[in-house]
């Protein structure tokens, strides 16, 4: 029998955003054939004083080196204590999103049954991976599927001429780009919810996962902010994706 996604339940984690829409999110995937449901944030589920000390733990130090924060004031342990409690969140801190993922982790039950559960965070920390540096992410992809919303404005970057005119003190020009406060969110969302969920069916099927060559599609691995807006603001998969991910 091959393997069958029709029985697992997207589980869509995480605290509230003030322009993200859940309700839309679940009603634009419910579309496609999955179930999904929306369970609170998982981190309020956490033992405080245990997560706390964790999270500064996990905080990146330097840009291009690995090191992580090993031996955390108690400040740095208190903040994040705080920070846990105070919805929203601030968010000036850039952690570690792999081990961010293993916190987040011990927290769901059935972890490793594919078949009943496809467990999908929305994060409102800036979390980054390291490869030769640290980078900001939006995914980061494990069980659960991170998606981080603060990545979508910091990860993908705005044009080289956006970066030489801000250094040169001129005013912004008319670029498009996801912005701290953005309606879009919402829209750009629904195609990273595409990337969670063609990750699980890849490892349902026991097939590599691989983003999509195609700009257009939301499988893009869009290190642009001119990316996004082709790929996964317009929420939509080439020919090929379209049927491998309907179920
Ligand atoms: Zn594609």
């Amino acid at each position: 029998m091959s393997p069958n996604n029709a029985d697992s339940i997207i589980v869509l984690s995480g605290p509230e955003f003030e322009d993200v829409d859940y309700s839309e999110l679940i009603k634009f995937i419910k579309n496609y054939g999955f179930s999904i449901e929306r369970e609170g944030d998982l981190l309020a589920k956490l033992d405080a004083d245990l997560f706390a000390e964790r999270m500064a733990k996990i905080r990146i130090l330097e840009p291009d080196k690995k090191h992580l924060n090993e031996n955390p004031f108690p400040v740095e342990v208190d903040y994040e204590k705080r920070n846990l409690k105070s919805i929203p969140r601030k968010k000036g801190i850039i952690y570690s999103g792999n081990h961010f993922l293993k916190i987040l982790q011990e927290q769901l039950d059935d972890i490793f049954d594919l078949r009943k559960n496809w467990p999908v965070y929305l994060s409102d920390q800036l979390l980054a991976t390291f490869e030769a540096r640290w980078h900001i992410r939006v995914m980061i992809f494990g069980f659960p599927v991170i998606i981080s919303v603060p990545g979508i404005v910091y990860g993908p970057a705005r044009s080289r001429e956006y970066y030489i005119s801000a250094q040169m003190g001129i005013p912004e020009a008319d670029e498009d780009y996801i912005k701290e406060k953005d309606e879009r969110k919402t829209e750009v969302l629904k195609g990273y919810l595409f990337q969670a969920i063609y990750f699980y069916k890849c490892l349902l099927e026991g097939k590599e996962f691989r983003f999509c060559e195609d700009k257009n599609c939301s499988l893009y691995n869009s290190h642009w902010q001119r990316e996004i807006l082709d790929a996964q603001l317009k929420h939509s998969l080439c020919e090929k994706h379209l049927k491998e991910i309907k179920i």
